[in-house]
Order: C-alpha cells, then sequence, then structure tokens
C-alpha cells in the first residue's frame, strides 16, 4: 500500500516550481478551514493536464524559431476551464499550473461554471512586430486545437496579449471548424462577438472590490492616496477608475519604472501618453522613482497590477500602506504575506480583486452562446453584484474564523470546487 502512495505521489513533477509552491502552500494553509475530505483535497493539489508543445514561427527576416508554449488545465469539475494566455520571458509550465490553481478558486468564488487554466509561450514580445506575434498566435492556436474549445477550455488575454490576439485565436480556431466560433475565446473585439466592457472589467473590478473594501473599513475612497503598479490593462484602467470616484493618484509605474507627485497625479493624460508611446518611458512631469522605490511610498492603498512575485520577504518589512489591492496574479510571495499578516496589513487578495475580467469573460460567452447581446450599464450591474457578493462572504469567513482575508477567499472558493467533486464522485 505504502508503495503505491510512493510511485502516486504527483510532488515533484515538471510543474514543481517556486510559483506553483506558492499556490501549494497557500491551498494548505486553507484546506483545514474548508471542512473537506482527504480524498478531495488530495485531487485538488494537481492539475488535470498540462501540455507542453514547440511553437516553430517564421520571424520577418525569414529566420524560423521554436518557442516553448504551454497549457495547464486544473479542474474541470465545474465546467469548462477557463484562463488567460501570456506572452512573456517568464513563461514556464510551472508559472502556467500555479495560475491554472488561482483561476479555479477564482471562477468557483465568484460562482462561475468554469475551472481553472493557463497558458502562454516564452517570448518576448516587445521584440515581435505585428506580424510576428500574429503567426505566432495562430500557430499556437493550431497547436492547442486538441485541448481547447468552447465547453472543454476557453482562452483570455494576460500579459502582452490582447483584443487581437484573442481575434487571432478565434480566427484560426473558426477556419478549422468551418464557421464562426466567438465562444471559444473571451476578451476579443466587439465586432466579433465581444462584450462590452470587457476591456474594463478587470481594472473596473479590481476598484469596486477596494471601495466595498472601504466601506467595510469606514474609509472615504475620495480622501485615499493611492500608488499603483503596472499601467496595462488592469493597472491603467485602476487608476483612471480610483481617480474618476475622487481619490489621490500620487504615482504609477510600468516596466520602464514610475512616476510620482505628492499632488496627484494626471492619470487620463498618462493613459493617453501610454497608448500613443507603448511605455511611460518619456513621460516627463512628475518624480521618476524606480518600481522598488514605488512599492515603499507612504499611501493609504497600493494597487499591485504588474506581475507576480512583487511584494516578497525582502520588502514587506518596508511597504508603507494602509490596504493592499491585488490586481496581478500571486504579486504576493507566501513569506511577504505572512509579514504583512504579522504587520496587521490587510491585502484584498488577487483571487477575489481581480476577479472582475474573468466574471465579465464568463458574461461574454453566455451572450455569444445565446447570440443575444447587452448594454453596459447592465453589464456594470451584474459585475458590481457578483463582486459584492464574493466579497462579503469572504469578509464574513475571514471574520468567523479570524483568517486572513486570502486564506478566506481561497476557502470559499475550495469549499464550492470539493461539494461539486464530491457530488460528481470518481470515475470510474
Ligand atoms: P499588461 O501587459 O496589459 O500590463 C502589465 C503592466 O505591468 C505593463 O504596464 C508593464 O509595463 C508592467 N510591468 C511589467 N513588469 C513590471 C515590473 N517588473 N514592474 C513594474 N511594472 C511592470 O497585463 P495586464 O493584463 O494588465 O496584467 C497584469 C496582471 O494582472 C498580470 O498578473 C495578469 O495575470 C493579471 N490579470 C489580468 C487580467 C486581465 O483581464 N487582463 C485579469 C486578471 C488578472
Amino acid at each position: 500500500m505504502a508503495q503505491i502512495e510512493e510511485t502516486a505521489a504527483l510532488t515533484h513533477l515538471e510543474w514543481d516550481t517556486p510559483l506553483f509552491q506558492t499556490a501549494v502552500a497557500q491551498y494548505e494553509q486553507a484546506v483545514p478551514y474548508a471542512d473537506i475530505s482527504e480524498g478531495v483535497a488530495e485531487r485538488l493539489r494537481y492539475p488535470e493536464r498540462a501540455v507542453m508543445l514547440s511553437v516553430p514561427v517564421r520571424l520577418d527576416d525569414e529566420r524560423r524559431v521554436v518557442f516553448a508554449g504551454y497549457r495547464v488545465q486544473h479542474s474541470s469539475v465545474l465546467g469548462p476551464t477557463k484562463g488567460g494566455i501570456r506572452y512573456d520571458t517568464e513563461v514556464t509550465l510551472g508559472e502556467c499550473a500555479a495560475l491554472a490553481v488561482w483561476m479555479t478558486w477564482k471562477c468557483a468564488l465568484l460562482k462561475l461554471p468554469y475551472g481553472g487554466a493557463k497558458g502562454g509561450v516564452r517570448c518576448n514580445p516587445r521584440q515581435m512586430s505585428q506580424a510576428e506575434l500574429e503567426r505566432l498566435t495562430r500557430r499556437f492556436t493550431s497547436e492547442l486545437l486538441p485541448v481547447i474549445g468552447p465547453q472543454e477550455d476557453i482562452p483570455a488575454p494576460d500579459m502582452a496579449t490582447n483584443e487581437q490576439t484573442m481575434a487571432w485565436m478565434m480566427d484560426t480556431y473558426s477556419m478549422q471548424v468551418g464557421h464562426a466560433v466567438p465562444e471559444i475565446v473571451t476578451g476579443k473585439p466587439i465586432s466579433i462577438g465581444g462584450s462590452v466592457f470587457r476591456h474594463e472589467a478587470t481594472g473596473a473590478g479590481v476598484v469596486m472590490v477596494i471601495a466595498r473594501a472601504c466601506e467595510r473599513l469606514g474609509w472615504n475612497l475620495a480622501e485615499q492616496r493611492c500608488v499603483v503598479q503596472g499601467f496595462g490593462n488592469v493597472g491603467g484602467i485602476a487608476a483612471h477608475e480610483l481617480a474618476a470616484r475622487g481619490a489621490t493618484v500620487i504615482a504609477v509605474s510600468d516596466v520602464s519604472g514610475g512616476v510620482l507627485d505628492e499632488e496627484g497625479l494626471d492619470v487620463d493624460a498618462m493613459l493617453a501618453f501610454e497608448a500613443a508611446n507603448g511605455s511611460l518611458e518619456a513621460w516627463e512631469s512628475g518624480r521618476r522613482i524606480t518600481n522598488d522605490e514605488l512599492l515603499e511610498l507612504p499611501c493609504d492603498i497600493l494597487v499591485l497590477a504588474a506581475r507576480e512575485d512583487q511584494v516578497t520577504e525582502g520588502n514587506a518589512g518596508r511597504i508603507n500602506a494602509r490596504l493592499i489591492a491585488e490586481g496581478a496574479n500571486g504579486p504576493t510571495s507566501f513569506e511577504g504575506d505572512s509579514i504583512l499578516a504579522e504587520r496587521g496589513i490587510p491585502i484584498l487578495p488577487d483571487i477575489l480583486t481581480n476577479a472582475g475580467g474573468v466574471t465579465v469573460s464568463y458574461f461574454e460567452w453566455v451572450q455569444d452562446l445565446g447570440r443575444l447581446f447587452w448594454d453596459r450599464a447592465e453589464i456594470r450591474r451584474k459585475l458590481a453584484e457578483k463582486l459584492d457578493d464574493a466579497f462579503d462572504r469572504v469578509w464574513d469567513v475571514s471574520a468567523e474564523r479570524s483568517i486572513t482575508l486570502r486564506t478566506a477567499a481561497l476557502v470559499a472558493g475550495i469549499r464550492e470546487v470539493a461539494a461539486a467533486l464530491e457530488a460528481r464522485g470518481l470515475y470510474p
């Protein structure tokens, strides 16, 4: 018996990287509060499927290069798997596995009929032309055909991918099956079945969650001084929404560094500049600071909307915010998290705070399947209802069990998936 268990052990597999270990450590911290059976807990420790691909692409100068591509599907218990596609130099199987696990808890927490997935290609998208990115996307999509589908696994944008990437994916898939299949991806242009408000959903959702937290904490959001790391889809829109609600955004940053103005930045002018120039590097007003300095600025609300592993044991002791909101996935390491918990700085966790994106992706998929489209006000209202409901459940579990908001969010998500797994039983 012991020997059977030893050969069955799925630890130390290829996905067992530091980020995956963070996801596992968070899971182990939450499981004791979820009141689920060990058999179910064990099943949910590992992704159901992990695919590694080699993706050959012809460059503009006619050279051919082969990129590494991945797709990891963590759980299909509640429905198709769902998750972003990222293009980044750091993409690995373990990173995709960790992000897929978090997607499962996120979808379950929001009560969406999905499990988690994540994928990507290890490349430097900033060094590639649009034509190269199109060829990469189309070939990656063809290689993924056996494992994706509107009822199997539905990709969406993530770091360095966008509406255009999703349009290429949708077109490649549709050409293979012989008719338009808008429901194969979400986050695509409105002209081909995308949803209004999907583009803004993640960043706007981050601020809806912050606003709910401020209500619970008795703070007036309009009086808060905010710092936002990352100025892409999530961070840029979160900064805009914070400013629109009257908060003062004193600093923002992108990969080129940060800009600080204690009087408050003109966020919309910076967004226009970023759209025109592709980065904030040449932005002239305000004081230039590094990303490390930005994270340690004294402020009320720090929004982490760039990438994983930004607040770690190295800097968590010097974070000078009263509240942290995780717009990015996994921006706080396991050790960083413990230090912030000890210091009494609450963290609005990623699986709740950035769930606006997948929630409106779900609305997009439902609209595509029904070929019936809703207006912006309706989607915004439905999103706020979903996020408020999830926030309140997380807040209550956190208070009842005296655990952090992160552990409470995981507990709420794990319970949903575990109940479904328990009801379905183990096949065969
Ligand atoms: P994006 O590519 O649009 O933007 C990323 C931003 O972060 C850019 O401004 C980039 O310059 C900046 N950046 C990258 N590395 C940085 C660093 N080391 N320091 C400071 N800034 C840095 O990507 P996005 O879609 O905004 O995604 C950001 C994060 O949010 C990711 O963790 C992603 O997984 C997560 N997320 C995105 C969505 C979505 O709908 N786009 C949904 C949920 C979660």
